[in-house]
């Protein structure tokens, strides 16, 4: 089996960018920094999402699904990228949103909130932080089989076995790409939540039995139980893709100091990395994920984890419409 052979919904228009950031290497004085811009895949505002939603609205749909729910934060990408999954596929699309920092939620937000709305989420429910999120969203799917309707229920993050991979089908995407460019890659950095796309890599690059270490930045829990976390997916996901290889025992290295106060909430070295990446290259980062994902990347070259001579690829997972609710913190 190959995942080129599993079923998928074509959401992907090609390889997304693989582009050389001379200027955040020249001031930054380490590796030869490279981007990956998931941030430009398809679906309303980009990001990683989309790579994992391929996969997952294809199984929604073999199911005969005429419903998706998922769960995420207040303003959750994922939670806007299904629901222009499900616009597009003519599904009702259900949220059940986790407010993670308490009274952060507002039904007249802008950003991802606003865009739910356009993209005609049929219902958002609003849970305290802690809830447990799957048992929410089986309530949910239970109330809509009692009315007849068939939901198909998605992991917050998109990060099931079946997501992740497609990130182990980016870790080939960029395997090719960086065959091509003549590349030698030493490490991915990117940012580690759900876990999709931190396990995904690590099983796509122990597939084609790639030695790219990856350098999680978690943006909410702590390194012990994000690292179990990662290992676990991405053990399930080499399975869930029938891939060769194991994930070796170091090969999961998740960085914790950059999560600040907590998910979601603003750092110094988070509107550091937004402004650099702005004034250097034009990428615009986004504050819960990205941010803080290239507050690691700066900091692990400022400790000389990541070196001089070595090629590192930062991943931009996307995320940008969250810019416009923090304007108060990045206008101060
Ligand atoms: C969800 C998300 C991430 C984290 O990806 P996970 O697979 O959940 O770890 C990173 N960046 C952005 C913009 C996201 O929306």
């Amino acid at each position: 089996m190959h995942l080129s052979t599993l079923p998928r919904r074509g959401y992907l228009r090609g390889p997304t960018p693989l582009e050389p950031a001379p200027e955040l290497s020249r001031l930054l004085g380490g590796p030869n920094i490279y981007l990956k811009r998931d941030d430009l895949l398809p679906g309303a505002g980009g990001g990683n999402k989309t790579r994992k939603l391929d996969f997952l609205v294809a199984d929604a749909l073999k199911r005969k699904a005429d419903s998706l729910i998922t769960c995420g934060a207040v303003q959750s990408n994922h939670c806007r990228l299904t629901a222009w999954a499900a616009a597009r596929e003519g599904l009702d699309c259900l949220l059940v949103l986790e407010e993670r920092v308490p009274g952060s939620y507002n039904p007249s937000a802008s950003g991802n909130n606003l865009l739910f709305r356009l993209l005609g989420v049929s219902s958002s429910r609003v849970v305290p932080g802690g809830t447990d999120m799957d048992a929410a969203m089986e309530e949910s799917a239970r109330s809509l089989r009692a009315a007849g309707k068939n939901p198909y229920t998605i992991a917050g993050g998109g990060s099931s076995p079946l997501g992740a991979l497609g990130y182990a089908a980016c870790a080939e995407e960029i395997l090719q790409q960086c065959f091509f460019l003549g590349l030698s890659l030493d490490a991915v950095v990117t940012a580690s939540g759900s876990a999709g796309t931190h396990a995904g890599l690590l099983a796509g690059f122990a597939g084609a039995n790639a030695p790219v270490a990856v350098h999680g930045v978690s943006v909410n829990r702590p390194r012990a139980p994000q690292e179990a976390r990662v290992r676990d997916l991405a053990e399930k996901t080499v399975e869930q893709g029938g891939l060769r290889g194991t994930i070796p025992p170091d090969a999961v290295i998740v960085h914790d100091g950059y999560v600040g106060p907590g998910y979601s909430l603003p750092t110094e070295g988070m509107r550091e990395a937004l402004t650099l990446a702005a004034r250097a290259e034009g990428i615009l980062l986004d504050p819960v994920y990205t941010g803080k994902a290239m507050a690691g990347l700066i900091d692990l070259i400022r400790r000389g984890v990541l070196r001089k001579g070595q090629n590192v690829l930062f991943l931009h997972t996307g995320g940008s419409p969250a810019l416009y609710v923090y304007e108060d913190y990045l206008l101060a």
